[in-house]
């Protein structure tokens, strides 16, 4: 997983408090914004570079109900190359978040003090997103299976060039053509 790098904001801004919907009634709905441009920890071992969207909170009768789209990026290793890149994906959230009284029945749940924690729901999206594989660019070619460099069109070039050198100076036959062209 990526390591941080320089500043980040703590995981507490994903939690949320949500209490004035726990009062309300059952159909009360908030919708905001989440704008996050910067690295963020999310857990111990995930970072994410940013994030952004919106979070619409609706009451139900066991809890809230979280429905967001959101943009996230992350650092992650290119399957082809190996290099890291920042992953840009967007994600859609549909979460109910139980009501204290049943926590243990549900995954996620608001917490004693009417908070629901967004970093552990994120995290397990990220992680599922992760485990696809991904590329750093659609052209990105990957690694050469000899030398294990990263392959390119310069690479392809410089490997002619080689190729080209070298036959110069094994074939003798090339030389005599060459004396012969000066
Ligand atoms: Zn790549």
């Amino acid at each position: 997983m990526n390591q941080p790098n320089g500043s980040y904001l703590n995981k507490r801004l994903l939690r949320l408090q949500v209490g004035f919907l726990l009062s309300a009634g059952p159909g009360t709905c908030r919708a905001f914004p989440l704008n996050i441009p910067q690295r963020l920890q999310v857990h111990e071992d995930l970072f994410v570079e940013a994030l952004a969207g919106e979070f619409v909170l609706t009451r139900a009768k066991d809890g809230i109900l979280l429905q967001s789209k959101l943009k996230i990026s992350h650092l992650r290793e290119c399957d082809r190359c190996l290099e890291s890149f920042e992953y840009r994906f967007a994600l859609d959230i549909a979460e109910l978040f139980a009501l204290p009284s049943l926590a243990g029945k549900s995954v996620f749940c608001v917490d004693g003090n009417g908070e629901i924690d967004l970093a552990p729901l994120l995290r397990e999206e990220v992680l599922i997103e992760a485990s696809y594989r991904a590329v750093c660019r659609d052209d990105c070619r990957g690694l050469s299976a000899e030398t294990g460099d990263k392959l390119s069109a310069e690479s392809d070039w410089a490997a002619a060039r080689r190729a080209k050198a070298e036959a110069g100076a094994i074939d003798p036959r090339m030389a005599v053509l060459k004396q012969l062209l000066v």
